[in-house]
């Protein structure tokens, strides 16, 4: 392909939020170039996919092959018990969904398979290529990438995406600030080799010296997270050693399970930051290039995911003309406040996880003991990390249906919405189809079923139409007129505004 071709999309990385914007915005019809500085892996960071990630990649098909890799790893791979601040107790089992677990995986690995799938769709990815800087011209951007002998190469889009991690280059190009603390305490990651495989499940190890997060990390690797009191002001620039990793071990767990070698020891910090908008004119965010914070609970690549599926198809839609520019002000509409609620629960769980002294190890165990087992408590904090907590609803009048998230169906005609889904972009499902077949919207799939989710059906949903994100763009009390499908599909696109009056419009 040739180089000085305009593409519709630039993205700048190829991490998890990258690759997963790359291959939704191709999906959805647009020309990209992926431009990654990397030509071999970078170290696996995250070890745990949630829920409603796995919900939104069955949405395209692509749970199976996550599912083998993971088993390749280890069968044992699906975590059904969670925790939340470092307390064990979240009955992940009991939640609504195809994906009622956690799922361990290295993060090298998903992003080999976000990788390819993005590639799958079209996207054009170049590795080894290095982000320097841009320009915003008339129609889009013009893009300055290093080769790596050091050849200047200049790209063309409409949109640049920032998808470059917390040390951002596009975010500082583009002038948008990132704010917040410096790291104020220290934590370690190491993938020790042990002679014995870790039993499955998250295991946990606290006491007045620290706190330590394991599982199973491959075969014969155990991940341990450990956060040392004596250790927690620890400089990043210090290197972690095998007798430090061993004395904490040996302080907070009791024995330190005669570790010999580990694959990976890093320090990582707590640096809580964010951006205060996710676009600006033709450049768009995503993933940690907006945010960085400690990595509570294994949500941080999650939700960069959840925020490139929210991205994604909406500048596929924009590219190829089927929506206009205002739709991707939508993006920070709705996954601004998101990644607000997300910077403050990490600061909850922080503050309650790594407060050793008596009083907060007091709080723990009430937390633990008597607050977790509340089925109600339980579905909250199951919330928050999963993503199944996260809903896009946009006006007090609107249906309450619209901006939640679809959840397991079984369609009339067995299939179920995810593989519906999967051969569109915007869904109708309906209760009844009318007595003549419907006209849709292009690129719209159909099905019908008897039983709609508890949640809508509740509401007395009798039509949804959903979309490509598999969030409710809109949602129906009676049967709709095809026409008012369309009208909706339209709004959903932002080529109609909303009507003023009662009928809601959501995106
Ligand atoms: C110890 C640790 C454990 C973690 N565990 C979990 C977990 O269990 N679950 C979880 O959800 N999250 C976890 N996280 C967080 C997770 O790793 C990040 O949220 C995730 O990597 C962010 O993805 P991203 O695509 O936004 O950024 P990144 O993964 O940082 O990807 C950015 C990409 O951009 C490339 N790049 C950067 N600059 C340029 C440039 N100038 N030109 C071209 N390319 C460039 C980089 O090489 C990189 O490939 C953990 C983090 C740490 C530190």
């Amino acid at each position: 392909m040739d180089l000085s071709d305009m593409f519709d999309v630039v993205v700048v990385g190829a991490g998890p939020a990258g690759s997963t914007v790359a291959a939704e915005a191709a999906r959805a019809g647009a020309s990209v170039f992926v431009a990654e500085k990397r030509t071999g892996d970078s170290p696996s960071r995250a070890g745990v996919i949630q829920p409603r990630v796995l919900e939104q990649l069955a949405l395209r098909g692509m749970m199976g092959r996550f599912r083998e890799a993971a088993a390749e790893w280890r069968p044992d791979f699906e975590v059904p018990l969670y925790m939340y601040a470092g307390q064990l107790g979240l009955r992940y089992h009991e939640m609504d969904s195809d994906f009622p677990y956690a799922l361990i995986l290295p993060q090298t690995t998903t992003e080999h398979l976000l990788r390819a799938w993005a590639q799958e769709q079209g996207a054009e990815l170049r590795r080894g290529v290095t982000y320097v800087g841009h320009r915003e011209e008339a129609d889009g951007v013009s893009v300055d990438f290093e080769d790596q002998n050091g050849e200047t190469i200049t790209v063309g889009g409409r949109h640049l995406v920032g998808a470059d991690g917390a040390r951002s280059q596009v975010r500082t190009a583009a002038g948008i600030p990132f704010e917040g603390r410096e790291t104020t305490l220290t934590a370690l990651s190491v993938d020790a080799d042990l002679d014995f495989p870790w039993p499955v499940g998250m295991k946990m190890f606290k006491n007045g010296a620290g706190w330590i997060l394991s599982y199973p990390f491959g075969k014969n690797t155990t991940r341990f997270i450990i956060v040392a009191e004596a250790a927690r002001h620890t400089p990043l620039s210090v290197a972690v050693t095998l007798d430090e990793v061993t004395e904490h071990l040996r302080a907070i767990a009791g024995t330190d399970f005669e570790i010999r070698s580990a694959k990976r020891m890093s320090r990582y910090g707590d640096d809580h930051k964010t951006v205060p908008l996710l676009t600006r004119g033709a450049v768009s965010l995503v993933g940690e290039a907006t945010r960085v914070h400690y990595p509570a609970s294994g949500i941080g690549m999650n939700y960069c995911i959840q925020d490139a599926f929210n991205l994604g198809w909406k500048l596929g839609a924009v590219a190829t003309g089927r929506a206009t520019e205002d739709l991707l002000i939508s993006y920070h509409e709705e996954r601004y406040p998101v990644l607000q609620k997300l910077m403050a629960d990490v600061d909850t769980q922080t503050s309650l996880n790594f407060n050793f002294s008596e009083a907060g190890r007091q709080l723990q165990k009430f937390f633990e003991e008597e607050l977790v087992p509340i089925p109600e408590v339980n579905r909250i904090l199951r919330d928050r990390l999963s993503g199944f907590g996260t809903s896009y609803h946009r006006e007090e009048d609107a249906h309450p249906a619209i901006g939640e998230r679809v959840s397991r169906l079984t369609l009339d005609d067995g299939r179920s919405y995810a593989e519906l889904a999967a051969t569109a972009d915007f869904v109708l499902i309906e209760r009844q189809a009318p007595d003549s077949a419907r006209s849709l919207p292009d690129r719209t799939a159909y099905g019908t079923v008897r039983d709609l989710p508890a949640s809508t059906t509740a509401r007395g949903a009798e039509a949804l139409l959903v979309r490509p994100d598999g969030y409710i763009g809109h949602a129906w009390a009676d049967a709709p007129a095809d026409r008012e499908i369309r009208e909706a599909h339209d709004r959903s696109l932002r080529r109609a505004k909303a009507p003023t009056a009662t009928a809601g419009a959501g995106v």
